[in-house]
This record gives structure tokens, sequence and C-alpha cells, in this order.
């Protein structure tokens, strides 16, 4: 017979909680807190059948506070090459939105409240003269997003109505934002039109009959039809449905303010040239606008009056630190000299390729040392998209740090060194492919931050 093993002998919870390491956490976050702690960190040694050193569960019960503490939502380098990075959070802020949205997010404001006569007032009053005078439409609102923009139109105005859109123009977006889909849900009935590649202004003469609630357009975002294409343009659909009397109704997707050729880059048609001859304009706030998540529609001050008296309008409202960015960023648009200095998404996406590969070769060394012989680092030439569906096969040249295995045999070594990379305390993300993880600087701003990290990486 031999003898049982010994029983390992775990300190009380109380006693624990009196040991010193533990004063500081018990003092700033609470005895609760601390004590659920030491609860969790005992139990899991116990069904380790482990002993415990006092020291060490001290250790890891401030650890696991640590843990509890930490935001989940934390910021990361987005060095992916994509400017406007849906699961990255899209456009950057400029610091005058952040400050904007500060004040109001720990003041009382007047979100709703007239000054001048002291009566209720009207949310969207902040920012519609504003969007007004940037795009030339007689009204404007803002709802959570362009996807809720799109719902919020067709619902007010196409409810069990029949919708025509171009089969060519039927996308998903990406995120569950399917054309057919959200109209399903509008309440509207989709009356498709044409042909993949080709829709005519006579398929929509056609289409359009007694039971047509608007004509829709839709940018395609992510996707280019290319080769025997045709398209009715926007001049002739506008005029036929005014000749129907039907709002001409356009989704831009993107939705840039300003012509964006003369910054060097694609030429996408502004939402004021499409105002000239839709009724009603959709675009997203945080995508080229740069600002943050809402949707925009601008138009026809009749059409926005029945969108904005919609019920589903009260779900689809923005909040008020929304609104102080949306309007810090568009107050930006009123001094376009300094636009691309001043707003991140447009001094990004205009960053001269030779700049960045300057930074590329300025940084290439240091993260070479750091590296080690872990790995190698190249200067190579590469392109940046605009990403979140804006001029979806339209790239700026930019130059990014490749990193590669010591070996130059990748296997799983450009897996392994992307996952550490994005275990750094912010972490990096890159893009990983053949048989390398490409870091696109064209997005890297704070260059100490992301210098001083590297002796951390795990790799
Ligand atoms: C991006 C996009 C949407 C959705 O906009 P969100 O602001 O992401 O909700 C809708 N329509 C088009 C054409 C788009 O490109």
């Amino acid at each position: 017979m031999t003898d049982a093993p010994p029983t390992p002998r775990l300190p009380a919870v109380e006693r624990l909680l009196g040991h010193p390491d533990l004063a500081v956490a018990i003092r700033d976050h609470g005895r609760s807190l601390v004590t659920e702690a030491v609860r969790a960190v005992v139990a899991e040694a116990r069904e380790r059948g482990e002993g415990g050193e006092p020291d060490a569960l001290a250790a890891a019960a401030l650890r696991q506070v640590g843990r509890w503490l930490s935001p989940s939502l934390r910021p990361v380098f987005n060095l992916t090459g994509t400017v406007l990075h849906t699961n990255l959070g899209r456009a950057l802020l400029p610091p005058e939105a952040a400050e904007a949205v500060a004040a109001v997010m720990t003041r009382a404001s007047n979100l709703e409240f007239d000054l001048a006569t002291g009566r209720r007032g009207e949310r969207d009053g902040h920012a519609e003269a504003l969007i007004a005078r940037l795009t030339g439409a007689e009204a404007a609102t803002v709802v959570n997003n362009n996807a809720a923009a799109v719902l919020l139109v067709l619902n007010a105005l196409a409810l069990r109505r029949e919708v025509p859109v171009s089969r060519g123009e039927l996308v998903e977006i990406g995120g569950s934002f399917r054309v057919p889909d959200v109209m399903a849900r509008a309440g509207s009935r989709l009356r498709e039109v044409g042909t993949t590649n080709r829709t005519h202004l006579r398929d929509y003469e056609e289409a359009i009959g007694p039971r047509t609630g608007l004509v829709m357009r839709v940018h395609p975002s992510n996707y280019e039809i290319r080769g025997f294409t045709a398209a009715a343009d926007d001049a002739a659909l506008g005029a036929l449905c005014r000749a129907r009397g039907l709002p001409f109704v356009v989704d831009l997707g993107s939705g840039s303010l300003i012509d964006l050729s003369g910054y060097g880059l694609p030429r996408e048609a502004t939402v004021a040239e499409t105002l000239r001859h839709a009724d009603l304009v959709l675009f997203s706030g945080d995508k080229l606008l740069g600002g943050v998540q809402c949707g925009i529609v601008a138009g026809r001050r009749d059409l926005v009056a029945r969108v904005r008296r919609n019920p589903l309008k009260r779900a689809l409202r923005v909040d008020k630190m929304t609104l102080a960015a949306l309007e810090a960023v568009l107050r930006l648009y009123l001094q376009p000299e300094h636009l691309t200095t001043r707003l991140p998404t447009l001094r990004l996406l205009t960053r001269p390729a030779d700049e960045i590969r300057a930074q590329a070769e300025r940084l290439g060394p240091p993260v070479a040392a750091a590296l080690g012989g872990r790995g190698t680092v190249a200067v190579e030439a590469c392109r940046s998209q605009i990403g979140s569906g804006a001029l979806p096969v339209e790239t700026v040249p930019s130059a990014a740090l490749v990193l590669r295995p010591p070996s130059g045999r990748p296997g799983s070594w450009p897996a392994r060194a992307a996952a550490a990379l994005r275990a750094l305390p912010v972490p990096v993300i890159g893009r990983v492919g053949d048989g390398a993880v490409r870091l696109d600087l064209r997005t890297l701003d704070d260059e100490d931050g992301f210098l001083g990290q590297w002796s951390r990486l795990a790799l």
C-alpha cells in the first residue's frame, strides 16, 4: 500500500487578501473585484492540483485584475495597406473632432434645444447647414450609418412599392449589407432592371409603372464591371424620374465632398455633382468623407422632411457624440486649402510614395536590429488601397517593410510573425502573403510608438 499523495495546501482567500502586494489593488479598485480575482486564481490552482505560494498567487490575482480592467476595444497600427479599413475602424478623426466629442460627452449640450428661442430644437440642425453648403442640397438628415440611410429612405418613400435597380448594382458590400435584402427589410419590392453588364435607359422606362415608389442607383463600391458594359447616366435617369414624378435616389456609398482628382487621386463623382441629377444622395460619414460612422441623406427638402417624419428615424438617429464629430469634420471642409494636412484620411491618402519610402528606409535598420536573427527586413514598393468600397480597383503607390524568415523557407513563419506582431502592446496589423509579412507604411503616423515596442516582440 502506498501513501496517497499529499493534498497541496492553498492559502485561504481571506489570508491572501492581506498580502501586501494586493493592498494597492484593493485601494485602487475596491475589495470586491480583488476578492473575485483571488478566488479565481485559487480555484484554478486547486483544479490543477497545485499548491500555492502566496506571492505567486497574489501576482496571478493582480494580472487577472489587470486583464478584467483593460479595454477590449483598443488602438492598433493599421499597416494593412487599406487606408479605410472597415474591420480596423475606417476613418481616423482629426483632433478637432475628438475635442468636440469630449466637450459634449461630459457636459449638457444644446443637442435638441434652440438657444435663440429657448424652445425645442432639431438634432439634425447642427450638421444640416454645413452639409447643404458643402453639397448644394436643400436639406439633410443624419442616421447611424449609410446602411440605415438606405433602409430609412426606402421605408419612408417606397413602402410596399416597387424600386427599379439595375442588375449590375445588386451588390453585397460586406458585413451582410446586400441591396436586395435591405430592400426586403425596408418593405420595398425590388424590380430588377437590365442585365449584369448592361442596363439602358429604356430598361428603366419599361420597369416604371403605377406601383413604382422611386428609382435607385447603387454605387457598386467594391467591384467593377469591365468590358462590354452600359449604364444609364444620371442626367437621363434624373430627367426620366422627373417626367414620371418619381424620386431619383442614389446610394453613393463612400461619397466624397471634394473632387479627389485635384489631389492626384482617382476621380469619383462628388455628392454635389450627383445631386445635380438626383433628388436624394445617401453616403457614409466614415468612408471618403473622413469623419465618424453615420449615414447622410442629402437632397430635396420635401423628401428629407418625409424621411425625418418616418418612425424608423427615431430608431436610427445618431447621438450627440456622432453629431459633434461630424460637425467638426465638416467644418474642416470649409477650409479646403488645409484639408490635406488637417483631415487624416486625405492626409494619408495623399502621402507621396517617396516620403513613405524614405520612412521605410529609416525604419528598416532599427526593425532589423530588433529582429536580430529571427527574421529579415526589406523595403519594397507596394500599392495601398483606399478601402471601404471607395474606388475599388484603384490603388496608390506606397512602400512597405517586408519581413521574411531568416532561413528563407517560410513554412509557418509568416503566420507566427503576424501573430507576434498582433500580440504587441499596440498590436501591429500587416498583411500575410507570399511567405512574408508586409507592413505598408502609408498609414504609419506614430513612428516612435511603432519602433518603441519591437524589443517586446515574442517571435
Ligand atoms: C458602404 C456602403 C453602404 C453601407 O454604408 P455603411 O456606412 O457602412 O453602413 C451602403 N451602400 C454602399 C453603396 C456602400 O458602399
